[in-house]
């Protein structure tokens, strides 16, 4: 019956369907607590965009270290205790997570590869070279910089400008100087309403553009 919670808690179902739940509900203490918990989600749930949930899934940063150290650390009380089972089984069910995560990863739907479409850039400062794709989203346009010889340490913005020319941030990046940087820029102009992208520099200046 726990697996009836789900949809119930969503108001789906036939009558039918939700009287048998509720039916159970007034005698299952541990359904109804189960219920109770589920509800808050919910109205998480109203508050999902869509639109988000093509990005791609990626494993927490660091689960393979956190299981070697885990794994690490059991190893000795393994050998103090003889065969400790405890310890045996802590490792295995660390193991088996973290199989099962690299299972679900490895089987993870593969997203159709973005379109880049790459377009001019003109740089108005001799050391810096650049060159962008951008990517048409649902939510807007990335754009993918390439570039080197910006100034190590200062901060530059970029914007994308929409149908009326208004510039829109689409995020801000460090110089790494004569070192390459990729850099990804996110606006929420869409692509066929964006006109082109500027960088601009910590003193207001221009330092690359292009037109789209
Ligand atoms: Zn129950």
């Amino acid at each position: 019956m726990r697996e009836q919670l789900g949809w119930y808690a969503l108001g789906h179902g036939t009558p039918e369907e939700r009287a048998a739940v509720r039916a159970h509900l007034d005698g299952c203490a541990a359904c109804r607590a189960e219920l109770a918990g589920l509800t808050p989600l919910t109205a998480r749930l109203a508050g999902v965009d869509p639109d988000r949930l093509d990005e791609q899934p990626a494993p927490p940063a660091g689960l393979g270290d956190a299981v070697l150290a885990r794994i690490a650390a059991e190893a000795p009380l393994r050998r103090r205790r003889g065969t400790s089972r405890r310890a045996l089984a802590a490792a295995a069910v660390v193991g088996i997570a973290a199989a099962g995560f690299g299972a679900g990863w490895l089987a993870r739907p593969v997203p159709d590869p973005l379109p880049l479409e790459p377009v001019a850039v003109q740089v108005a400062v001799t050391d810096i070279e650049a060159r962008a794709d951008v990517v048409p989203h649902t939510w807007g346009v990335e754009v993918r910089l390439v570039g080197e010889g910006f100034t190590a340490g200062e901060v530059y913005r970029v914007v994308v400008t929409d149908e009326d020319g208004t510039p829109v941030p689409a995020g801000q990046f460090l110089g790494v100087g004569p070192a390459e940087l990729r850099c990804n820029l996110n606006s929420s102009v869409l692509r066929e309403d964006a006109t082109g992208f500027r960088v601009v520099d910590a003193e207001g200046t221009v330092v690359a553009s292009s037109q789209l």
